[in-house]
């Protein structure tokens, strides 16, 4: 008959007091300071798996807000490179602020408007636009991004009405994420609708 050892027992002694990142991509937002503009956990979760980066892929992040795409783009891979455009300088400063808290090195901030900043950037693999989106942005991506993954996300109507007319001319897929969160409702509780976004990606 066989005999079983019993259960070895493996101390694990873990280095400092932080806190464990999770490895999926969509990490909590207090993971980023931000000063309210900030893509959203679930959104930021379906917007990386939709960018899919792969090792050695250059991410354009358009519109960095705190960063927190580009920086989740990082941390997937360490063969990962970004840069993210932020027009508002006091965000641009916080983006580097929050890349170094997070132990990434590898992100370049450019501060200025994303219509003047891209054409001195290397090509990109994929782009994302969490801001500053129009026609003559897309105009030019079309032109300096050719043959990258771009994905876009709206949520204002008019934004929206420019993804649905590319989407027209150029293909790829609309995806509408409208996401509810249970809220406090006088004593009771509800469902609180977040603005609905619709989410254009094409290769370019
Ligand atoms: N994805 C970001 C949030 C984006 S909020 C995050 O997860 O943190 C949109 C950002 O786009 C704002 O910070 C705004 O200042 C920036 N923005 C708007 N127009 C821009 C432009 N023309 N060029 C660069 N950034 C722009």
């Amino acid at each position: 008959e066989a005999e079983f050892a019993a259960p070895l027992c493996v101390a694990v002694a873990v280095a400092g007091a932080g806190r464990a990142m999770p490895k999926a991509g969509g990490l909590s937002d207090d993971w980023f300071d931000h000063d309210g503009q900030i893509t959203k956990r679930p959104v930021r979760a379906l917007t990386l798996s939709t960018l899919a980066p792969r090792p050695m892929e250059h991410l354009w992040d358009i519109g960095g807000g705190s960063g927190s795409i580009a920086i989740e783009w990082l941390l997937t891979h360490p063969m990962t490179e970004a840069t993210t455009v932020e027009i508002d300088p006091a965000r641009a400063a916080r983006i580097t602020q929050n890349a170094a808290r997070l132990g990434v090195d590898r992100l370049r901030v450019e501060q200025g408007d994303a219509l003047e900043v891209i054409d001195r950037l290397a090509p990109p693999d994929a782009v994302f636009v969490g801001g500053g989106l129009s026609e003559a942005l897309l105009q030019r991506l079309s032109e300096r991004a050719k043959g990258a993954r771009l994905v876009a996300n709206a949520v204002t109507l008019e934004s929206e009405m420019l993804l649905t007319q590319w989407q027209a001319r150029l293909g790829g897929d609309l995806l509408r994420l409208a996401l509810s969160e249970v809220t406090p409702l006088g004593r009771k509780r509800g469902w609180r609708s977040s603005y609905p976004i619709v989410q254009w990606s094409v290769t370019l």
